[in-house]
């Protein structure tokens, strides 16, 4: 595919879409659609440069980056309790991370839009009826009689993205995110001893940090510009992102506005900015270089993800990043690897190579859950913690071996509770050593295994360990 064909938010019509879904009503789509493109921004066009920026920081090792959150949101738990334990995960993680690394950490959650699910197989077979597969909430219902792909979903996502972000911002800005109260962030249900101790000790560093800097008076405002890992004290910079799956709403959500004047030229004095959300990521399954996908993602402003898996040839790494990043622009890449702890050592030096000499700037990041999804004797769908772990040192170990540094993390997990406040039991081990018996007990998720607020713990220490200065 030439990069100079015209680009518009609809151009990827003329490709093969992969993942596509059949809407038998397609008047309704159309008018969802009409709807969807007059609804407000959900994001807004410097909230995205900030990012791009940021990311730019991310690429020169001067931060970095945790993408975390569910594997995918549903309508059901959008709730208080689900968003403000998601965000205090994040921010627990982060906090690990800039304590042990002294590094700034950029925030994305998979939050706010991420419903739609691309799947293996478009039916499966339940109780020996067959059914569509379940897409997500924003296309189908997982009840087995509710398969049909229904438009108003799209606009039940916009609104329940919309009123997360909502949650989010007032969260953020009323103080949940000071470093003056992480133990709000519900530390209080974790019961491996040395991991409370490990917490509490950076708890109470970081207050006499805090202390101290008020003593001599520079507690204040150090903007993330100027290396300060939040904006301000109380407010910390928080980014959303899904996968670009659903291209009609995706083209729906997309809107032209100005360069900020330090990018305008002569040539170019707008762009397009997908407002629906920060930071969207084309998946393992939908990044074929002539597909629809990638034709929608290279017109965008926004930074953009690709999950980079053991299919991928190096060739076709470099076309991709040919064509969605021609410019070569720091910030605008970020390379999501998911290969699977036994197949990470057959690919990943080989891509870093490859890009290295291609000279396009890139951000690595490991995913280290996706490749690793196994079936439990008992039928869950789970992962182990050692396997997940053992991915993401091999890919620390690589990318040092290879003159390169891994910039940071996209993790699926949750801080959600039962309602006896226990953490879900979907993952393996940890260091609470969750056992194959334990996993039913309160197996929470409806698409992948997620790590629970231990298990997550666990990796940011790993994590903060290894960047420790
Ligand atoms: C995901 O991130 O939930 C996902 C489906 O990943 P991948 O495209 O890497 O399989
Ligand atoms: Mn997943």
């Amino acid at each position: 595919m030439s990069t100079h064909e015209q680009w518009s938010p609809s151009s990827w019509k003329s490709k093969p879409i992969a993942q596509g879904v059949d809407y038998p009503d397609e008047p309704q789509l159309a008018k969802v659609l009409d709807k969807l493109a007059t609804l407000p921004p959900l994001v807004t066009p410097s909230e995205i440069e900030r990012l791009r920026h940021q990311l730019e920081k991310v690429q020169n090792n001067e931060a970095f980056l945790l993408h975390a959150g569910d594997c995918a949101e549903s309508f059901e738990a959008c709730t208080h309790e689900n968003i403000s334990s998601k965000v205090g995960l994040i921010l627990s993680f982060s906090l690990i991370v800039v304590w042990g690394a002294r590094l700034p950490v950029v925030r994305i959650g998979r939050i706010a839009g991420q419903y739609a699910k691309p799947r293996s197989s478009s039916t499966e077979t339940i109780n020996g009826k067959t059914v569509l597969s379940f897409r997500g909430d924003n296309v189908n219902g997982l009840d087995p009689n509710d398969r049909t792909p229904d438009p108003n979903r799209l606009l039940q996502a916009y609104f329940h993205s919309s009123t997360t972000l909502n949650y989010l911002r007032g969260l953020l800005s009323s103080g949940f995110a000071s470093l003056h109260h992480p133990r709000d962030w519900s530390l209080n249900h974790v019961r491996s001893p040395s991991l409370r101790k490990e917490f509490e000790r950076i708890v109470e560093g970081l207050s006499d940090a805090l202390d101290f800097s008020r003593a001599i008076g520079v507690e204040s405002h150090t903007p993330y510009e100027q290396g300060g890992a939040h904006g301000t004290l109380g407010e910390v910079d928080f980014y959303t992102s899904h996968e670009g799956l659903m291209l009609n709403f995706e083209e729906s959500m997309t809107r032209e506005f100005p360069l900020p004047p330090s990018l305008v030229t002569d040539q170019k004095k707008t762009a397009q900015y997908n407002t629906g959300a920060h930071f969207i990521w084309i998946g393992d399954r939908t990044r074929q270089i002539d597909g629809a996908h990638v034709e929608y993602f290279r017109g965008i402003r926004n930074p953009i993800g690709i999950k980079v898996g053991p299919s991928m040839a190096e060739d076709e790494l470099i076309r991709l990043l040919n064509i969605v990043n021609p410019d070569k622009e720091k910030g605008r890449v970020t390379l999501i690897t998911r290969y699977g702890a036994g197949k990470i050592e057959n690919h990943l030096a080989g891509h870093i190579q490859t890009v290295k000499s291609s000279g396009h700037p890139v951000i690595w990041i490991c995913d280290p859950m996706h490749g690793n999804t196994l079936t439990s004797s008992s039928g869950l769908k789970t992962r182990n913690f050692g396997t997940i772990i053992s991915e993401l040192t091999s890919c620390l170990r690589i990318h040092a071996e290879c003159n390169s540094r891994l910039n940071g993390v996209s993790l699926e997990f949750t801080g959600e509770l039962n309602e006896e406040g226990f953490s879900v039991t979907e993952c393996l081990g940890g260091s609470m050593e969750l056992s194959e018996e334990q996993l039913g007990l309160r197996y929470q998720s409806f698409c992948d295994p997620r790590l629970n607020f231990e298990q997550s713990l666990d990796v940011a220490f790993l994590m903060s360990d290894h960047f420790k200065k």
